[in-house]
C-alpha cells in the first residue's frame, strides 16, 4: 500500500505528460481535480501548524531544549541557503543564459518589492491578534502564537493541563485528516500537471532553454552534493533513503508550486518515512516553509546572471556579494506561494541596479522553474529536520535501507 502510492504518483506523472500533450490547453479540463487537492490540503494547515507546534512544545522537554533546535535550524538554514545561491550564481556563469539568446522584451518593468526594513518585519512577527494571524493564514504570526501558548501551558503546569491536551488531541486529529488526504495525492499531481503540461508547449519553453537547464543543473547539484552530504554525515541517514522517503512530498510541491500548502505532507513525510520527531518536525517545517528557500536562493543567483548577461551588464566581484546576500534575504522573505520568488527578484535586481523589465524575460516560464524551485525547497526543509533531529540523538531516524517505510 505504502509503496504503492509512490507508484500511483509516478503514473500520475507520466499521465499528465501523455494527457497535456494530447489534448494541449484543453487539459484545463482536469483542473478541477487539482484545485480540489489543493484545497484539501490548504484548509488543514492553519490547525496542523498550531497544534502540532504546541504539542512539540509542551513536549520538547523545556524552553532550553526548543532554543537548541531553534538555533540549530536557523544556522542550517542560513548555510544551505548561502550554499544554494553560490550554486545558482556558479551556474548562472558557466551556462551563461543570457548571450546568445533571441528572446524578444515585451513589458513594462515590474514594480519593486521594497523591505519593510529589519526592525519592522522582526516586530511584524507578533500578532496584535492571534485569531486574525489565524483566520488570515499568517505562518510567522501562528508560529509566534504557538511558541508562546505552549510555553504558557508549561509554565502554568496542572491548570494548563486540560488546554496541553485539547492540542494534543487536535494534533492527533489533523495528522488522521493528512493521511486520509495523502491518498489522494496521485489525483492532485496529475489535475495540476495535466493542464501545465498542455499550456507550456515547447514554443513557450525553448527561447529560455538554456535558463531551465541551468535550474535543473544548479537544483540536482544542490541535491546531491549539499543535502547527500548534510543527511550522510550530520543525520547519519543514507541520501537514497532520504530522496525515497521525502518523494511524494517532492511530487506535491513540484505540482502545487507551494511549500505551505505542501506541509501537511512534509510533515507526514518526514515522520513516517523519515523517523524524525513530532517535536522536531513540528518545529522546523513550517519555520522552513515559510523562511527556508533553496530552491528560490538558486534561482535568484541564475535569474540574476542570466538579466545581467541579456542586457550586457557586468557583475563586479561586490556586486556578487550583494547578489549572494541580498538574494539569501529575498528567499527567506519569499512567502511559499506560487510565484513568490519571481516576485522578490525585484528587491535582488535593485539592490545591483539591473533593469526590472528583466523580470518580463522569464515571467513566461517561471511556473517551470517554481515547480523545481519548490521541489528543493521542501527537501531543505526536510534535511534540516533530519540533521537537527539526529544532533538531538534520536537514535529512532530511518538509517536503513527499508523500502517498505515509504509512504
Ligand atoms: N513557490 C515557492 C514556494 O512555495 C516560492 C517561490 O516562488 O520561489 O516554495
Amino acid at each position: 500500500m505504502k509503496k504503492n502510492l509512490m507508484l500511483q504518483i509516478l503514473i500520475a506523472f507520466i499521465l499528465a505528460i501523455i494527457v497535456g500533450s494530447i489534448f494541449g490547453s484543453k487539459a484545463t479540463v482536469v483542473q478541477p481535480l487539482g484545485d480540489l487537492f489543493l484545497r484539501l490540503i490548504k484548509f488543514i494547515i492553519v490547525p496542523l501548524i498550531l497544534s502540532t507546534i504546541i504539542v512539540g512544545v509542551t513536549g520538547a522537554g523545556g524552553i532550553k531544549k526548543l532554543g537548541s533546535i531553534g538555533g540549530k535550524t536557523v544556522l542550517y538554514f542560513l548555510v544551505t541557503s548561502l550554499a544554494a545561491i553560490s550554486i545558482g550564481l556558479l551556474a548562472g556563469f558557466v551556462f551563461s543564459p543570457g548571450t546568445g539568446t533571441d528572446v524578444v522584451l515585451e513589458g513594462g518593468a515590474a514594480e519593486t518589492v521594497t523591505s519593510d526594513g529589519v526592525i519592522t518585519t522582526l516586530l511584524n512577527i507578533i500578532p496584535t491578534n492571534p485569531i486574525e494571524a489565524l483566520t488570515s493564514g499568517a505562518v510567522l504570526q501562528i508560529i509566534f502564537f504557538a511558541i508562546f501558548l505552549g510555553v504558557g501551558i508549561t509554565l502554568v503546569g496542572e491548570k494548563g493541563k486540560p488546554v496541553q491536551d485539547f492540542f494534543e488531541g487536535l494534533a492527533e486529529v489533523m495528522y488522521k485528516i493528512t493521511g486520509i488526504i495523502m491518498k489522494l495525492v496521485p489525483i492532485g499531481v496529475f489535475g495540476l500537471l495535466a493542464p501545465i503540461v498542455g499550456t507550456y508547449g515547447l514554443p513557450v519553453l525553448l527561447p529560455l532553454i538554456k535558463v531551465i537547464i541551468a535550474m535543473l543543473v544548479a537544483v540536482i547539484i544542490h541535491v546531491a552534493i549539499t543535502y547527500s552530504l548534510a543527511v550522510k554525515t550530520l543525520g547519519k541517514m543514507s541520501p537514497n533513503q532520504f530522496l525515497k522517503g521525502i518523494f511524494p512530498a517532492a511530487s506535491v510541491a513540484f505540482a502545487t508550486c507551494s511549500s505551505s500548502g505542501t506541509l501537511p505532507v512534509t510533515m507526514k513525510n518526514v515522520q513516517e518515512n523519515l523517523g524524525v520527531s513530532k517535536e522536531t518536525s513540528s518545529f522546523v517545517l513550517p519555520l522552513g516553509a515559510t523562511i527556508n528557500m533553496d530552491g528560490t536562493a538558486i534561482y535568484m543567483g541564475i535569474a540574476v546572471m542570466f538579466i545581467a548577461q541579456y542586457f550586457g551588464e557586468s557583475l563586479s566581484f561586490s556586486q556578487i556579494l550583494i547578489v549572494a546576500l541580498m538574494g539569501t534575504l529575498a528567499s527567506i522573505g519569499a512567502a511559499g506561494v506560487p510565484g513568490a520568488g519571481l516576485i522578490m527578484l525585484t528587491m535582488v535586481l535593485t539592490a545591483v541596479n539591473l533593469p526590472l523589465e528583466g523580470i518580463a524575460l522569464i515571467a513566461g516560464i517561471d511556473r517551470v522553474l517554481d515547480m523545481l524551485r519548490t521541489s528543493v525547497n521542501i527537501m531543505g526543509d526536510a534535511s534540516a529536520c533530519v540533521v537537527v533531529e539526529s544532533s538531538l540523538g534520536n537514535k529512532q531516524l530511518i538509517v536503513e535501507e527499508n523500502s517498505s517505510t515509504i509512504s
